[in-house]
């Protein structure tokens, strides 16, 4: 086991061009499951690649357990990378397959079918199942023998890139779990990248999230989601994702259809001090409390305020544009007065239709403020 350490590592892959990823900052713990997120293009797999050592530095270093590997081999680098394309020899069972990297390095037979056989007990894959060639086995099982892989070779840590990628959505819901179960009983290092924000909150320890090769921020999944640093962050993490909108400044808030939206002293300084005009309001869909028959669910024995928006809040009114009904629940997609539409979460048996008018409070204290140029959250 080992910690990684990022400091300053960069990649350009054309002269002229924008770094694939600019002077990358990351230090990840000994033991750590990190996740690296962000969109296509952002940088994760020529990060992750970096680490391998697959992809040359342009700049900065690499550390992994203290020892600088910029210029180490693959090989050599003490690292299992599991890949979104499985590559399993289709000719070879499955207990050849998960043995082959350490045949390569010439471990002995016995030694070798110790570690596989440790490696299919960990992952619940049966005696049976090693002797059969990949294409007797299920994507999942596949999946699994790709682990299995990289389990047997004993690393400090584990790269992955996508490794669910090619599953069905049940079947990638199981995984995850899987994945994040074996990875604490295991403790090892893993640095594991995908674009679905969702995977990264229920399986990281820990989350970098990149837009065009920059760390944005590196913080928990609770973290991230209750205080994003930016605005890239606060609509990357969410699901629905938090709603954003232009809203002008007046005296002691900013308006937001036609509401006034007190904001808290240091913003409304930070606005000041920027000159603004204007500001992006943020607000999660959990946070537009919904009124029903002009009454909110959740005002009862409350003094009139709702539990999630108390003393102060603020009421706004739109039309219903979409009802997207998912079952517990459903999401509305409301057009505010003069506004661009915003999604709210409802009750999924009776959520309102389209066409009615609703109306929602909101609480200044869960609603966040950004920068309109640079996307910096203005500090709250
Ligand atoms: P992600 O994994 O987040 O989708 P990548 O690391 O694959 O992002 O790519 C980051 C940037 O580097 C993108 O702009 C991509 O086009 C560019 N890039 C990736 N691989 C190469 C390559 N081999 N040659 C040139 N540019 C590349």
């Amino acid at each position: 086991m080992a910690a990684v350490n990022y400091l300053a590592a960069s990649r350009v892959y054309a002269k002229g061009t924008p770094p694939a990823v600019d002077a990358l900052d990351l230090d990840i713990k000994d033991g750590e499951f990190m996740v690296l997120v962000g969109p296509s293009g952002s940088g994760k797999t020529t990060a992750l690649r970096m680490l391998a050592g697959l992809e040359p530095l342009d700049g900065g270093r690499i550390e992994i357990a203290g020892r600088d590997v910029s210029d180490v081999q693959p090989k050599d680098r003490d690292i299992a990378m599991v890949f979104q394309n499985y590559a399993l020899y289709p000719s070879k069972t499955v207990a050849e397959n998960m043995g082959f990297a350490l045949k390569m390095q010439h471990v002995h037979k016995d030694e070798r079918d110790r570690r596989v056989r440790e490696a299919a007990r960990i992952l619940d894959l049966d005696e049976s199942m090693l002797s059969r060639k990949p294409k007797q086995l299920s994507g999942g099982q596949r999946q699994r023998v790709a682990m299995g892989r990289a389990i047997v070779r004993e690393p400090k840590v584990f790269l992955m890139d996508e490794p669910l990628s090619n599953l069905d959505a049940k079947l990638r819901v199981q995984t995850r779990s899987q994945i994040a179960e074996l990875q604490r009983r295991l403790g090892v290092t893993t640095v594991y990248v995908t674009h679905d924000q969702v995977e990264a909150m229920t399986m990281g320890h820990r989350v970098a999230v990149l837009s065009n090769g920059k760390l944005q921020q590196c913080a928990s999944p609770r973290e991230l989601y209750d205080n994003p640093v930016n605005q890239f962050v606060a609509g990357f993490i969410g699901s629905p994702a938090m709603n954003l909108q232009t809203a002008p400044l007046t005296d002691g808030g900013a308006t937001l259809a036609g509401t006034v939206i007190p904001l808290a002293a240091p913003v409304r300084a930070a606005a000041a001090r920027d000159q603004l005009s204007e500001i992006v309001l943020g607000i999660r869909p959990e946070h537009l409390h919904l009124a029903a028959d002009g009454r909110y669910p959740d005002t009862a024995g409350q003094d009139g305020a709702g539990a999630g928006a108390g003393a102060g809040a603020a009421e706004l009114t739109g039309e219903v544009l979409l009802v997207e009904e998912l079952g517990a629940d459903a999401l509305l997609h409301v057009r505010l007065a003069g506004g661009d539409p915003v999604v709210t979460r409802a009750e999924g048996r009776k959520p309102p239709a389209p066409g009615v008018r609703v109306t929602f409070r909101v609480d200044p204290a869960d609603v966040f403020a950004f920068h309109p140029v640079t996307g910096a959250r203005l500090a709250g």
